[in-house]
């Protein structure tokens, strides 16, 4: 299969000639064909397929062959959940529109939106915008949604998790009714299908990959660990494999600031990107990593998600996510577009709860292993039957017999799963 045979024009041939893509990815090959032909499209992609040229590329055909007026209406909005993957679509639609007449911009919060006004002033055809930001501006008059052609919702489940369905439907609002809608998510939910139901009509479902499912490319491991030695263990990972490019994953804005500092003080060159960072730090931080001068990216899901980090070796989850989906998503930073790729998590005992949920929801056991000097003290998961406590009694007897460290370690663990909980 080639683009060519997708039914796709020369411009945008060339342009993903250029961008050195020889052959469509899976979700490509499904869904450009049916897009071109006018379709509302449902489907189920996790970053890193490829999705953003499988809706960019026939969105822009369309507009490029049904170009008319002269002044420029907003023809096509794009919706993103996160500033970061609006930045990057829009880098994507600029490329791929490259051979083309046609003007895009990107809305978000957190900037000024002066620059943004006079830039949609001039006239845009295809707009990316997050929710928030593209509200702000319409209420104020700096644009309109009132000629929209076509709608693409990109990642629409963490739309939905990050609180967006409110403002979803404002914007659906005020659209016209008749219009072509592109729905992307990575996992379909009971909430997506909602959505979906309500915005789409009888649309085609792709799906390139079975749902829910993680890249098949991905090798994921769990190491067992204590809380108390992960940051010890994560950096033996880093300095031993000579790790020169990770991504990590912490639950908390404040774990992300911590981590990050004491990879620091082990001379692990780290930065940290979450939403209490500015926009500026975030795309710095991001800069730093893609360009191998910050060898560490410490992230929480909602900063992470979208991030375009071509062929990324390793992820690593520092603290598993409470929400198995989010797993899904995590490791989807790795093996992209066909490369190999590591997801490690490191798992305390307090964690085995949402092994089991991720383990339930990728219908597959996830391979577990201890490494030597970091076995973990506490085996017992909380709330469980004790069934190992002999074992359990006699390994605490040994180990206080060589020291006290270990037993102060295990009470702290014993603190922070209390912690923990009231989070
Ligand atoms: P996405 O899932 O849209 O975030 O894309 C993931 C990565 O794959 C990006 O770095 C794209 O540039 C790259 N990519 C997209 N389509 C192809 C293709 N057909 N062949 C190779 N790489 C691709």
């Amino acid at each position: 299969m080639s683009f060519k045979s997708l039914g796709l024009s020369d411009a945008l041939l060339k342009a993903v000639q250029e961008k050195g893509y020889t052959t469509p990815s899976p979700i490509q090959e499904k869904a450009i064909p049916l897009i071109l032909e006018g379709r509302d499209v449902l489907a189920s992609a996790q970053t890193g397929t490829g999705k953003t040229a499988g809706f960019t590329l026939p969105m822009l055909q369309i507009l490029e062959a049904t170009k008319k007026a002269r002044h420029r209406p907003i023809r096509a909005l794009i919706l993103t959940p996160t500033r970061e993957l609006a930045a990057q679509v829009y880098d994507n639609v600029r490329e791929y529109g490259t051979h083309l007449n046609m003007r895009s911009t990107v809305v978000f919060g957190g900037v000024k939106a002066k620059a943004q006004i006079a830039t949609i002033r001039q006239g845009i055809d295809v707009l990316v915008a997050t929710p928030g930001r593209l509200l702000d501006l319409e209420s104020q008059g700096a644009l309109s949604l009132k000629r929209i052609e076509i709608l693409v919702l990109d990642e629409a489940d963490r739309m939905l998790d990050m609180g967006f369905l409110r403002d979803i439907k404002k914007i659906m609002s005020l659209m016209p009714s008749k219009r072509q809608n592109l729905l992307f998510s990575a996992t379909f939910s009971k909430e997506i299908r909602q959505l979906a139901g309500g915005i789409l009509h009888n649309p085609a479902l792709v799906e390139a990959t079975p749902e829910n499912s993680t890249a098949e490319k991905v090798v994921q491991k769990i190491y067992r660990v204590d809380k108390g030695k992960k940051t010890e263990l994560l950096t033996k990972l880093i300095s031993e494999g000579n790790w020169k490019q990770v991504l990590i994953f912490t639950r908390t804005k404040h774990g992300a600031n911590k981590l990050t500092k004491k990879l620091i003080q082990s001379e692990i060159s780290a930065a940290a990107i979450h939403g209490n960072k500015s926009q500026g730090a975030r795309t710095k931080a991001l800069a730093g990593f893609k360009s191998n001068d910050v060898r560490v990216l410490v992230a929480t899901d909602i900063a992470a998600r979208g991030l375009d980090i071509p062929l990324l070796p390793h992820v690593v989850n520092y603290e598993l996510p409470n929400i198995p989906e989010d797993y899904v998503h995590r490791i989807g930073r790795t093996g992209r577009a066909g490369a190999k790729g590591e997801a490690i998590s490191l798992v305390c005992i307090e964690e085995m709860e949402y092994v089991r949920g991720i383990e339930k929801l990728l219908k597959q056991q996830l391979a577990s292993e201890i490494i030597e000097g970091f076995e973990p003290n506490n085996t017992t998961e909380p709330g469980k039957p004790n069934s190992k406590k002999s074992n359990f009694r006699n390994s605490q007897r040994q180990r206080s017999r060589g020291g006290s460290s270990e037993n102060k370690n295990r009470n702290n663990s014993g603190r922070n799963r209390n912690k923990n909980r009231r989070r």
